[in-house]
């Protein structure tokens, strides 16, 4: 069975102080949690230092992006390794604000994946649709479509240690949450769509996560759908209280 996790996707927030005193109300918080991983992915200049107030504590540590590139002239870039080293042991890859304000395309997602993978990260590969193209009825076909370019020659050994997340980009950030309806339909379109390429058994175990103003509100009716394994958290994840009221919420 997929045990659910609970990502926290701080982005550009926080400061050194806040930022340890945020993992450490999540890491005191996480004994009242049971049946679900925490993870908390501050900006990567703060890795080390919540990596250190998560120490001793089941909470994991992810970075929110890294470069496709192993070392070199790449100036203002951090690596897998380089990450790894940190203690990191989770990368966000392709979020809608990478792929949105700064260009990354299916191809860059999928080069920072096998990256990450090389590296013995475990890769959240964001995927998700914009309003006009939800409007336009092409939500499966941007999806599959994302799927299958930013995932592409993921072997089977490989595609267990990926999380995905779906994430429409017009609920994030915007307190305009999916149904739970709209969150299933997509969660079970990438199920069978890594049936289809995978195993049944394989697409069984890899865990889909939704993401876009997901609240200790709304959680509860999400997390109960089927293919809905767990969440990626950003305002909500600013707060140990609201963050660890969605875990709860499972
Ligand atoms: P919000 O929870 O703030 O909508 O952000 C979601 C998100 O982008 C997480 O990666």
């Amino acid at each position: 069975m997929r045990k659910t996790l609970i990502a926290g996707n701080w982005k550009m927030n926080t400061d050194r102080a806040t930022a340890v005193a945020l993992a450490k109300a999540v890491a005191e918080g996480a004994a009242e949690v049971e049946g679900v991983d925490l993870l908390v992915c501050p900006p990567a200049i703060y890795l080390s230092a919540v990596g250190e107030a998560l120490a001793g504590s089941p909470v994991a540590l992810g970075a929110q992006n890294m470069s496709p590139e192993d070392n070199g002239a790449f100036t203002g870039e951090t690596s897998a390794t380089m990450l790894g080293d940190v203690g990191a042991e989770y990368v966000i890859l392709g979020h809608s604000e990478r792929r949105t304000l700064f260009g990354e395309t299916d191809l860059d997602v999928c080069k920072k994946t096998h990256k990450a993978l090389a590296a013995g990260l475990a890769p959240i590969v964001c995927v998700g649709e914009l309003l006009e193209e939800r409007e336009a009825g092409k939500t499966a076909e941007v999806i599959k479509s994302q799927f299958e370019a930013s995932l592409a020659d993921i072997s089977e050994t490989q595609i267990t240690s990926i999380v995905i997340a779906y994430e429409p980009v017009w609920a994030i950030g915007t307190g305009k949450v999916a149904s739970p309806e709209q969150a299933e339909e997509v969660h079970a379109d990438l199920r069978r769509l890594l049936t289809e390429r995978y195993t049944a058994e394989i697409a069984e175990s890899i865990r889909l996560l939704y993401g876009g103003s997901m609240k200790p509100g709304n959680a509860a009716e999400l997390l109960a759908k089927p293919n809905v394994d767990g969440g990626l958290i950003g305002g909500a994840a600013l707060k140990a209280e609201d963050f660890l009221g969605i875990a709860k919420a499972k």
